[in-house]
């Protein structure tokens, strides 16, 4: 489709970047197009509308959970359009009052994800957005977090999958990015 053909045009590409054999993917340069920024969250809008919803039989989403730092961008304005509740996963120890917590993988050893107790009620439909998934485990445990809250994921979304990481096979729902990354 040509809108994801435009976005992927401007996605950043910077090998050995924040390490040797990594190439990093950086989705900023669509930031600075507001048309682009249009693009992106119209056609999101749109994957949610014709998809998401009628997959799970629902008329509305009620939660968009974004992830530290990259979702926070792209959360809010998402659930200002689905007329949704944004809710953040952070790093540990930023949040303040009681939080639940997950400890997930990285490439090197484990770090812990947060989110305050109680802001999804239980049943509440959810989705997950970030800017990239690569080996899966940020989103896996921003579902064990909604998990912990009572509900259930009903889709993750991104921007960039790499998905020759299988990072979508650790997933307890449907992943959906809008650009495939090599
Ligand atoms: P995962 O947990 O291995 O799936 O890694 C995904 C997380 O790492 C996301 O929060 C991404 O923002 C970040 N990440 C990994 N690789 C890249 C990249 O190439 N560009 C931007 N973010 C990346």
């Amino acid at each position: 489709k040509a809108d994801v053909t435009y976005l992927r045009s401007l996605l950043g590409e910077y090998p050995d970047f924040p390490q040797p054999g990594i190439v990093f993917l950086d989705i900023f340069p669509i930031f600075r197009s507001p048309f682009a920024l249009e693009t992106l969250f119209t056609h999101l809008v749109h994957h949610i509308t014709t998809v998401t919803l009628p997959r799970n039989r629902l008329s509305s989403i009620d939660v968009v959970v974004g992830l530290d730092a990259r979702g926070f961008l792209l959360g809010p304005p998402l659930a200002l359009r689905l007329h949704a509740a944004f809710v953040p996963v952070r790093k540990k120890g930023k949040l303040p009052g009681e939080c639940v917590k997950v400890e997930y993988e990285k490439e090197y050893g484990t770090d812990m994800f947060e989110m305050q107790a109680h802001s999804i009620a239980p049943g509440q439909s959810v989705i997950v957005i970030d800017d990239l998934i690569a080996t899966g485990g940020s989103a896996k445990a921003a579902g064990e977090l909604v998990g912990l809250q009572g509900s259930k994921v009903l889709e993750y979304l991104f921007v960039v999958g790499l998905p020759f990481l299988k990072g979508h096979e650790k997933l307890d729902a449907p992943a959906y990015w809008m650009v495939e990354g090599d």
